[in-house]
């Protein structure tokens, strides 16, 4: 599919996989994010670099750089990209090497390892120009043509093939409630602004894509700490 020799790809999928596990061994286990004092998750939330969240493996293809030149994403769009398991690395390394192409920022495999494929300020291809107008699921004054991919970071969940009803895996899901913390402290994204693709644009009426995560992330309902709040309003 990403037109590697098939030597070259178990090559590289062995280092990310060694990367994972020297990961794993160095942050301390037990300690999720919501256990964290506010003050250092939202440190962590706006370190440059590959920060390493608590109870997540995350790999980056490229590291994040300095959150204050990101910040054009005021929204957050939750997608399932209608591919089979297992895609996810090689969708992220595809991105990572043309990054405006159809796609997004983050990629999330079925056991829950989340890819990080391309610098943030770089801007891909994701939504339809958010074309959705009928309220069906939220109030779309607030959406139509104005959740795009120039503010909106996406985040792609693979595995619903070839079912497109498959739901996301439960690790897909706990990933994604441990990741989104972070995406939301990091740019000072309020629950309200993260969007199931579904909502903001009209999409095939085979199913809800993204609405079980969308729905998931308003019911967490995190509230970006202080520190981000104040950051934002002074912006
Ligand atoms: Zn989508």
């Amino acid at each position: 599919m990403s037109g590697t020799p098939a030597s070259r790809h178990h090559a590289r999928t062995g280092a990310v996989l060694a990367c994972v596990v020297a990961v794993s061994v160095a942050v301390p286990s037990g300690r999720a994010a919501a256990q964290l004092a506010p003050a250092s998750f939202a440190d962590l939330a706006k370190q440059p670099g590959e920060p390493q969240i608590p109870n997540l493996k995350i790999v980056y293809l490229h590291p994040l750089g300095n959150r204050e030149e990101a910040r054009h994403w005021k929204y957050i769009i939750v997608h399932q990209t209608e591919g089979p398991a297992g895609s996810a690395y090689s969708l992220a390394q595809q991105q990572f090497k043309n990054p405006t192409k159809r796609g997004v920022t983050i990629w999330v495999e079925i056991d829950g390892t989340v890819y990080w494929s391309v610098a943030e300020t770089a801007i891909p291809t994701h939504g339809d120009g958010a074309n959705r107008n009928d309220n069906k699921y939220v109030d779309n004054t607030k959406t139509y043509r104005s959740v795009v991919k120039t503010n909106s970071l996406g985040v792609e969940f693979v595995g619903n093939y070839p079912d497109v009803r498959n739901p996301v895996s439960a690790e897909q899901m706990k990933a994604w409630l441990t990741l989104l913390p972070f995406l939301q402290e990091r740019y000072s994204i309020a629950a309200d602004n993260v969007y199931a693709h579904n909502w903001i644009d009209f999409k095939d009426r085979r199913y809800c894509e993204g609405c079980d995560l969308g729905s998931a992330a308003r019911k967490l309902g995190y509230v970006p700490g202080k520190s981000a709040a104040a950051a934002s309003q002074a912006r």
